[in-house]
């Protein structure tokens, strides 16, 4: 049973008012010109926030959870040892253009390189998307061939960027397809803007046959609101579990308050930790890492304080690994 959503304004016309200057930005946020000096105005990865993150950052400041997160600084810039243009080595498993084939059963398929907002740590922010015109013909043939597949992880980018009407078509094709049991969502959309939950998305989740499960991003307390846990609720009430998944990063949400805070505000809703994942090491995003140590402490001081089911799995990618690595305590 759907729940009616009161806002008359289409998520295309919010996602329009994104910052996407970074001169815009800087104003909004009001930064002292000795400040300025560390934002990188021009990157290959381009500046992406939704108006709402930004009305929830301070001002004047670099070190706000919010800014660190969308804000690019010139520490991107620095090449580190270690860090990768291919953090995770997507292209080993890339069975075709747009699909990739990693974990047992599973398959992910890039479906767009949109999305609501461009996070400065993403593992993907040098990826090649190879977007193309035809709609994932080659792909859902690759899924169609190969039964030992039961699940397929829309990814991308963010696969809420789709329209409705595209989405629903992947659905339906996917849906045909007798091996398939469950879709995973991998999304942030909700957090950035929410009313892309819209009316027609939760009839397209009502309708599919195949078990739902839809996993957000959210990396730090300031980042939820009631709007966004409303637009989730709606999710929920379908009988689709929403799950949490987020990167340990440095300056962010190192600390146990935030993470604990976190952790709370999720379950009390009903949202479950999922990951608690260790940063991939791309190229420009070295600034955000924390050591593994620290996070294993960080996590037995969750354990210690939380209830089991609002402790995520601590886990890395191992580049080239077709499975996630948990990291032990
Ligand atoms: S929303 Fe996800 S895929 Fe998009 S930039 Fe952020 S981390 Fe990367």
């Amino acid at each position: 049973m759907l729940v009616p959503m009161t806002s008359t304004i289409s998520w295309r016309e919010i996602q329009r008012q994104n910052f996407t200057d970074c001169a815009d930005l800087i104003d909004f946020l009001e930064l002292d010109k000795s400040l300025c000096e560390r934002v990188l105005v021009k990157s290959h990865f381009p500046l992406n926030v939704p108006l709402r993150l930004a009305q929830k950052m301070a001002k004047n400041t670099l070190d706000d959870p919010l800014v660190r997160q969308f804000l690019p600084l010139k520490d991107e810039e620095l090449m580190v040892e270690g860090y990768a243009f291919d953090a995770v080595q997507d292209g080993l498993f890339r069975k075709e253009t747009r699909l990739l084939h990693k974990y047992e059963g599973r398959a992910l398929l890039l479906t767009t390189a949109a999305c609501a907002m461009n996070c400065r740590f993403c593992f993907r922010r040098n990826f090649d998307y190879a977007e193309n015109e035809n709609f994932f013909e080659q792909e859902l043939k690759a899924i169609q061939n190969d039964p030992s597949l039961s699940e397929i992880i829309l990814s991308g980018g963010d696969p809420l960027a789709l329209s409705n009407e595209k989405l629903g078509k992947l659905f339906q094709k996917l849906s045909q397809i007798p091996h398939l049991k469950r879709l995973r969502f991998h999304t942030r959309f909700p957090i950035g803007i929410p009313e892309r939950i819209d009316d027609a998305f939760l009839e397209i989740l009502e309708r599919s046959p195949l078990q739902i499960f839809f996993v957000i991003h959210c990396n730090h307390p300031n980042e939820l609101d009631d709007e966004i846990f409303a637009a989730l609720k709606r999710i929920q009430k379908l009988g689709i579990p929403v799950l949490n998944q987020n990167v340990l990063l440095k300056g962010v949400n190192d600390d146990l308050p935030t993470l604990k805070t976190l952790m709370e505000l999720l379950v009390d809703q009903g949202i479950l930790p999922y990951y608690l994942n260790q940063l991939d090491q791309v190229h420009g995003a070295a600034h955000f890492e924390v050591e593994e140590q620290k996070g294993k402490d960080l996590m037995g001081e969750l354990a210690r304080s939380l209830s089991g089911y609002a402790v995520p799995r601590y886990v890395r990618e191992i580049p080239g690994k077709a499975q996630k690595t948990k990291i032990q305590g």
